[in-house]
């Protein structure tokens, strides 16, 4: 569908490439690119193939449906689905050769069966809970599930995982205590028969930039393959990682306001001098969060301009000062325009979140972009 408003994520699969490389180079050791969310809300096959072109070897999603999305994308590299799905739906992973994350009972037995009945072991990455609490085999059940696995004949555990709680916190114990947690369940499947040769890995972004010890034989980052810090203590720019995304517009309506104007719900703005107001054609239904109300910064004609009162649902106003702008003008949200940059961690920031809320929230209204040419809109004749 041609798009009739200007407003677009463009999306760098060269920024993800070289952030899949970058990663590798640093970790040393293999990458499973984690595009979950529909690639962090970049658009997940696009994400995907530009982080296998830099160099990962496999990907990862949360859900069933999002690896069947990447196979019908024509992307026939090993998928990891990271948390069980229920067990009516294995059938359909392993007919679409997605790779199960397995910790309970009931989905060893299933994998178990239609392995045998397909004639092919079904391979599996076993998730132990090392102290996130949230899924993976709790201790109480560790020699009951390693007894089991190592049982199956339809079943072969290629690796063993784990998630890190607190890997984002350079000092924090927990990593290094989880880590030990690790090492002692390996142990005890060593002694249950589990094979010498069953990769490990627990490296998510956080723990790959800052936790040699957490990198294993794979490391699983999602966050920094975008080029975004996952902590605000946390800088992916100090590690060499670019920023995928911008979210761009133009706007709709400009116009000279004498001091004194308040604007936009609830008057929560008022013009410090006469000077220029924009009007942009997005707002929280886009996914910009209404907490950038008078704090957010808009990039135009190369300069930060501030918010100008509440944000709306399809529009928000930008301060221009004595700067005439006028409809038609580029507004970068995210991005850089000119020599100036408005990143995620900026919003994040302002919002009390993380990146990782702000990106996966623009919406679906937004159309996502892939590499754009390097002037104008794509769908829209030069005028
Ligand atoms: C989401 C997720 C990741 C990636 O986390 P980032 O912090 O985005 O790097 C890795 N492993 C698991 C199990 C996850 O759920």
């Amino acid at each position: 569908m041609r798009a009739h408003r200007p407003t677009r994520i463009e999306v760098s699969t060269d920024a993800v490439r070289h952030n899949a490389a970058r990663l590798a180079a640093l970790a040393g050791t293999e990458v499973c690119a984690v595009v979950k969310a529909d690639g962090y809300g970049h658009g997940a096959a696009a994400v995907a193939r530009a982080a296998l072109a830099g160099g990962a070897s496999t990907l990862a999603v949360a859900l069933v449906e999002e690896g069947l999305a990447l196979r019908a994308a024509g992307i026939d590299a090993p998928v990891l689905v990271l948390a069980e799905p229920p067990v009516d739906a294995l059938p359909t992973m392993v007919d679409a050769a997605l790779t199960p994350t397995v910790y309970r009972e009931a989905t060893l037995d299933v994998l178990d069966r239609l392995g045998r009945q397909r004639g092919t072991p079904v391979g599996v990455h076993l998730k132990v809970d090392t102290g996130m609490g949230r899924v993976g085999v709790p201790e109480a059940d560790w020699d009951a599930r390693l007894r089991q696995a190592v049982a199956a004949t339809g079943l072969r555990v290629e690796a063993v995982y784990t998630h890190l709680a607190r890997a984002d916190e350079p000092a924090a114990d927990t990593t290094r205590d989880q880590l030990a947690v690790l090492e002692r369940f390996l142990r005890r499947g060593a002694s249950a028969g589990l094979p010498a040769g069953v990769r490990v890995h627990t490296a998510n972004s956080a723990a790959t930039l800052l936790h040699p010890a957490a990198r294993r034989d794979l490391v699983r980052p999602g966050i920094a393959l975008y080029g975004l810090s996952p902590a605000p203590d946390v800088d992916a720019a100090a590690f060499g990682l670019r920023p995928a995304l911008r979210l761009v517009t133009e706007v709709s309506f400009a116009k000279r306001i004498p001091a004194g104007t308040a604007v936009s719900y609830g008057h929560r703005w008022v013009a410090p001098a006469d000077g220029w107001l924009a009007t942009l054609p997005l707002g929280y239904a886009d996914g910009v969060p209404r907490a950038l109300t008078n704090v957010g910064v808009v990039l135009i004609d190369g300069r930060r301009r501030p918010v100008a009162g509440t944000v709306c649902m399809d529009q928000l106003l930008v301060w221009c000062g004595d700067d005439e702008v006028a409809a038609g003008d580029e507004a970068v949200l995210i991005g850089t325009q000119g020599d100036e940059q408005v990143r995620v961690e900026e919003w994040a920031a302002h919002a009390s979140t993380i990146t990782y809320e702000i990106v996966t929230q623009l919406t679906a209204r937004v159309p996502r972009v892939v590499d754009p040419p390097p002037t104008g809109r794509p769908d829209h004749p030069p005028t």
